[in-house]
């Protein structure tokens, strides 16, 4: 399992980037993608990722 980002509701401020454990979270184009080969879903029911995440429900389980 891994989460990913809901493209539409990114707003692109970068903060889940540098949160992520495993570096699963890079700018591809113009938006930021989880690579779920990396991603280790962190943190259990409080993934890093969504966390940080200012926008609610944007990192979701893929
Ligand atoms: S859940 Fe954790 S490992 Fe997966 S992308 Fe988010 S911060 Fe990275
Ligand atoms: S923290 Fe949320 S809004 Fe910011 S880049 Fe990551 S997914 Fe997008």
């Amino acid at each position: 399992m891994a989460l990913k980002i809901v493209a539409s509701q990114c707003t692109v401020c970068g903060a889940c980037e540098f949160e992520c454990p495993n570096a699963a979270i890079k700018m591809k184009r113009d938006v930021y993608v989880i690579d779920p080969g990396k991603c280790t879903e962190c943190d259990g029911d409080d993934p890093k990722c969504a966390a940080v995440c200012p926008v609610p429900n944007t990192c979701v389980p893929a």
